[in-house]
């Protein structure tokens, strides 16, 4: 059984994380949650295609590689899309390189969400990825019924560029999150995402993530 129930830091209404494609994600992330433990090369395992992934979850997709990343074999995707679209779910696909969404279009299961993570408007050289803003523009122009954003782990942002970039994708949602394992990333303070939640709530459904109780218990207490 290698579709597994959603646990630890995930969002809250995923039900299942599935992931058919494993390994080292060339993103090289520096705060990647992965890293604890020894990456081995990426790869399909061909087993897990004969999974039942049931019906009526909420399944995230490559949720511990990215399974977009350019160096992903484009056969290993339509396989894992084309396993995706016999079962009666919503998937959500999630990458920091939504450009190569366009090279599946028309292979996506019915019921699919299209996410990218923009941890800031700025780049903070901390991954490989393709840059920020990169994202945010091939996302805000693919066509898809449902978007969402990830902000996590949120870093030094500047507010008006940020809410901007994250309004052109239109997302059903945005979530935030914080780094959790203590990476020493620049991240903003309370008020600055008090601010931004304020702002991204005039347009779309903001979740918060538990691991940003950290920054937004600053000042409490004292
Ligand atoms: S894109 Fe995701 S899986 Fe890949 S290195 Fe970054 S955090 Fe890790």
């Amino acid at each position: 059984m290698t579709l597994n129930e959603q646990k630890g830091n995930m969002y809250a209404f995923v039900t299942h994380t599935w992931n058919p494609i494993k390994g080292k994600c060339s993103h090289d992330c520096k705060y990647c949650y992965m890293k604890v433990w020894k990456q081995k090369p990426l790869r399909l395992v061909e087993k897990e295609l004969q999974d039942d992934l049931g019906q009526g979850n909420f399944i995230f997709v490559g949720s511990s590689t990215d399974m977009f990343a350019v160096d992903v074999p484009s056969d290993w995707i339509n396989q894992v899309l084309e396993c995706c679209s016999r079962y009666n779910n919503t998937y959500l696909f999630q990458t920091k390189n939504p450009m190569r969404f366009y090279d599946f279009r028309g292979k996506f299961p019915i019921s699919s969400i299209f996410g990218t993570t923009l941890e800031s408007n700025k780049n903070h050289g901390l991954s490989l990825a393709q840059d920020v803003s990169a994202r945010a523009t091939w996302l805000s122009n693919f066509k898809a019924n449902s978007k969402m954003v990830t902000i996590e782990p949120i870093m030094d942002f500047d507010l008006v560029p940020f809410v901007i970039m994250i309004k052109n994708i239109e997302p059903q949602w945005v979530a935030i999150g914080a780094d959790s394992k203590g990476h020493g990333l620049p991240e903003p303070s309370k008020a600055q995402i008090q601010a931004l939640v304020a702002e991204l709530e005039q347009f779309t459904d903001v979740k918060i993530k538990a691991n940003l109780k950290r920054i937004m218990k600053e000042g409490e207490g004292e």
